[in-house]
C-alpha cells in the first residue's frame, strides 16, 4: 500500500511515492508553470502522479495529498488562495484531481502538513503535543494536539506567524502590525539590516552589499554576524528574541511537549537560538518547561512530500 505526496510550489511541483513507513520509494518533479492556467497545472500534476506510480499497481495507491502554500479549506480540499500560483482562488483541487485520477485527493496547508510530517516521520515521532514552526521568508506553523493536527473552525488554525508579539510593531505583509513574521522572519531580518545601513550605522554589511541595500538578505546578515559584526549580531539577536517571545505565547496556550523549528533562518543556529532560549527561560512559567524541548526539523527538503503523505495515510 502506497500514497502519493505532492509538494505544490510556485516554481516546481514535486511528487513522491511513499510507503506506510514514510520511505520515498520514487520521486519526480516538474516546473509548475502556473501562468499556463489552472487546468494545465492540474493536468500536469495528474501526469506526475501517474509517472511516480508507474512501477506499482494503480490499486495499491490509497490516496494522493497535496501540500499547498497559502490558505486551504482542509474540509473540502479547496485551495482558498495561492498567491504564488497566479492567484488561484477557491479552486476545489481535491475534487478536480480526484476526477482525473480516480483516487481520493486531499489538500492541506504546507506548514500544517509539515507539522504532521514531522509528527509521523520526523523529529516529532511519538510526541502527541507538538508545535512546528518554520522561519523562512515568512513564518508558518502547525500544531499537533492530542496526536491530531489542529485545523480550527474553517481550517485556518496555527497561523503562528501572524500572532502579534509586539503591539504597534513593524507592519507585516498581512497588513497587521507586530506579527511574529514581521519581527523574526528572514524578510524582517533583511529589513532591519537595510534600515541600519541606510541610517549610516558602522557595519560590514555596507561593503558586503556593495552599496546596494536591496542585496542584503537574512543569509548575508547571518554571515556578517558570525564574522563579529555588531550591527548584524544585534539584528539576529532581535529576531531570536521575538521568536522566543512567540514560543512562550504558544507554550502558555498549548503546553507542547516539543517545538520543532525549521526553515532557512534557523540555519543561523546559535545566533538565533541563544536569544530565543534567553527569552523563553526568562518568560515561560517553569511548569511549562518540564520535559519540554526544542528540536531542529528533520525532514529537510522532503518535508512537503512527506507532510502530504502523512495526510494521505490518515
Ligand atoms: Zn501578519
Amino acid at each position: 500500500m502506497y500514497v502519493v505526496g505532492i509538494d505544490l510550489g510556485g516554481t516546481q511541483v514535486r511528487a513522491g511515492l511513499v510507503d506506510e513507513k514514510g520511505r520515498i520509494v520514487r520521486r519526480e518533479a516538474m516546473p509548475t508553470r502556473a501562468r499556463e492556467g489552472q487546468e494545465a497545472v492540474l493536468n500536469r500534476i495528474a501526469t506526475l502522479v501517474r509517472d511516480v506510480c508507474a512501477d506499482v499497481p494503480w490499486n495499491s495507491i490509497r490516496a494522493v495529498a497535496l501540500a499547498v502554500p497559502g490558505p486551504v479549506d482542509p474540509y473540502t480540499h479547496t485551495v482558498r488562495l495561492a498567491p504564488n500560483l497566479a492567484g488561484w482562488r477557491d479552486v476545489p483541487v481535491g475534487d478536480l484531481l480526484s476526477e482525473k485520477l480516480g483516487r481520493p485527493v486531499l489538500v492541506g496547508n504546507d506548514a500544517n502538513l509539515a507539522a504532521l510530517g514531522e509528527y509521523r516521520f520526523g523529529a516529532g515521532r511519538g510526541i502527541d503535543h507538538l508545535i512546528y514552526i518554520t522561519v523562512s521568508t515568512g513564518v508558518g506553523g502547525g500544531i499537533i494536539v492530542d496526536g491530531r493536527l489542529l485545523l480550527g473552525h474553517k481550517g485556518y488554525a496555527a497561523e503562528v506567524g501572524h500572532h502579534v508579539v509586539l503591539a504597534n510593531g513593524p507592519r507585516c505583509g498581512c497588513g497587521n502590525r507586530g506579527c511574529l513574521e514581521a519581527l523574526a522572519s528572514g524578510t524582517a531580518i533583511a529589513r532591519e539590516a537595510r534600515v541600519a545601513v541606510a541610517m549610516g550605522e558602522e557595519t560590514r554589511l555596507r561593503e558586503m552589499c556593495e552599496g546596494d541595500i536591496w542585496r542584503i538578505d537574512a543569509r548575508m546578515v547571518g554571515e556578517a554576524a558570525r564574522a563579529g559584526d555588531d550591527v548584524a549580531g544585534r539584528v539576529m539577536q532581535r529576531a531570536g528574541h521575538y521568536l522566543g517571545i512567540g514560543i512562550v505565547n504558544l507554550m502558555h496556550i498549548f503546553n507542547p511537549r516539543r517545538i520543532i523549528l525549521g526553515g532557512s533562518v534557523m540555519k543561523a543556529g546559535r545566533l538565533v537560538t541563544e536569544p530565543m532560549w534567553e527569552a523563553i527561560r526568562e518568560r515561560a512559567h517553569t511548569a511549562y518547561l518540564e520535559d519540554f524541548d526544542i528540536r531542529e526539523a528533520s525532514l529537510g527538503d522532503d518535508v512537503g512530500i512527506l507532510g502530504a503523505a502523512a495526510l494521505a495515510l490518515e
